[in-house]
């Protein structure tokens, strides 16, 4: 204390590096620092800096925990720091100065820098994961800073449910369904014929979908064709209410390991999912409901529904369709009930598994980062495609049928 008392001694006579600082009686909330109004925080925060004799020990309590633009200065700090290792930390006294001014304006919370110093330690975690691709880490870092800075409160997930929530394939390694693929698994044992024209149209689209020599706007007029028509399908086979329960019971969609844990700690701390498919809402509802017991109050719904008669008949879709390349404000219904739930949350945790996912969030009114997280599900030697990916994606999870990397993220980020 007595050490700290006298630093500040010197800096009132600018001895070292030139910050002119006047401190004020004990009484007064704010205090002033180089002619700034400073909130007592800040000036503990700064007292600390003041304690560190070299500059790698600042580098050490601040470069890496800036979580706003307040503390880029530390981060130049750092950079000097490669060439001066050892150097006093005075040794440049117009960046501690203009650290020091850049500090008291700012509304620091340092309980938050806990969780930022926290983020190195998790993406070396993550990066050392076989399944784990991180294009460019320093992005993916400062991205998380600025959502751990803002909290919860400020946080917003949008998924995708087909082969992101749902996993891709069991542990034999087999294909399992997407909700679209309800109908394929079931129509069969109840109408043969139906069976055969879903399975036609499987063939014939999947292929178009996913052909890397064809464009996005090459593809579309193709994927509104087969949702077109697979919804046609459906309406006229005046399938149940009941009907559908039923197949999505004996289906072959599960769950991501780990996606209901994640979705519950969304729901404990009031994180909202906004869950974003191509498939069939309905399906999805049903399976969550048959899966959990109930729909968690968080999520919330952007897909094509079917629309049942008075007799709980399917009688038609609603509009827009939505397919997977149009994922993103086309179809984002402005005057959805959940749009209120969402005003103001400008962070957005994405995850997806196409490249139809990364627009998700366009649309949402926000002025903060988007964190993408991409499932990768295609052939492991294809290095074009997972090159593609990882251009996308802030990190792809290549083969996990795990929500583990998602959860530990969410974990950091939601705190
Ligand atoms: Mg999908």
């Amino acid at each position: 204390m007595h050490g700290c008392r006298k630093r500040l001694c010197c800096l009132e006579g600018r001895s070292h590096c030139g910050i002119f600082l006047r401190t004020f009686p004990h009484k007064q909330r704010r205090k002033k620092i180089g002619g700034l109004s400073m909130r007592s925080r800040s000036v503990s925060a700064f007292r600390r800096l003041l304690r560190c004799s070299k500059l790698t020990e600042v580098s050490r309590n601040f470069a890496d925990r800036p979580c706003s633009s307040s503390f880029e200065t530390f981060v130049d700090l750092r950079r000097v720091e490669n060439s001066t290792i050892g150097m006093p930390v005075f040794t440049n006294p117009d960046m501690v100065a203009s650290a020091a001014v850049q500090l008291a304006a700012s509304e620091i919370d340092l309980e938050k820098l806990k969780y930022v110093d926290s983020i190195g330690v998790l993406l070396e975690s993550l990066s050392s994961l076989p399944q784990v691709r991180i294009a460019d880490p320093a992005s993916m870092a400062a991205k998380m800073r600025q959502m751990v800075a803002a909290g919860n409160k400020k946080l917003l997930v949008i998924s995708d449910f087909d082969f992101t929530l749902s996993r891709y394939a069991n542990e034999s390694g087999e294909r399992l369904s997407t909700t679209h693929g309800v109908f394929d698994d079931n129509a069969a044992r109840v109408d043969p014929e139906l069976g055969k024209k879903f399975d036609e149209l499987r063939m014939k689209y999947y292929p178009i979908e996913f052909d890397p020599k064809l464009t996005v706007e090459e593809k579309i007029p193709h994927m509104e064709a087969w949702w077109g028509t697979s919804h046609g399908y459906i309406v006229q086979s005046g399938f149940t209410r009941a009907m559908i329960e039923d197949f999505v019971r004996k289906s072959r969609v599960v769950l991501r390991d780990g996606a209901s844990e994640l979705m519950q700690s969304m729901e404990a701390v009031g994180t909202p999912l906004v869950i974003f498919s191509a498939g069939i809402g309905n399906v999805i509802e049903i399976f969550l409901r048959q899966k959990l017991g109930s729909v968690p109050r968080n999520v919330h719904f952007i897909s094509n529904m079917i629309l049942f008669d008075s007799n709980d008949k399917a009688c038609a879709f609603s509009e827009p369709l939505i397919h997977t390349f149009c994922k993103n404000s086309s179809v984002i219904q402005k005057e959805a009930s959940f749009f209120h739930q969402i005003a103001g949350r400008s962070n957005v945790i994405l995850m997806g598994d196409s490249m139809g996912d990364i627009h998700m969030d366009v649309g949402v009114e926000k002025d903060g980062p988007t964190l993408r997280i991409g499932f990768y599900n295609g052939d492991v030697n294809d290095e074009a495609s997972l090159d593609h990916y990882m251009a996308a994606y802030d990190i792809v999870l290549v083969h996990d049928s795990t929500m583990n990397v998602p959860q530990r993220i969410f974990d950091l980020v939601s705190k």
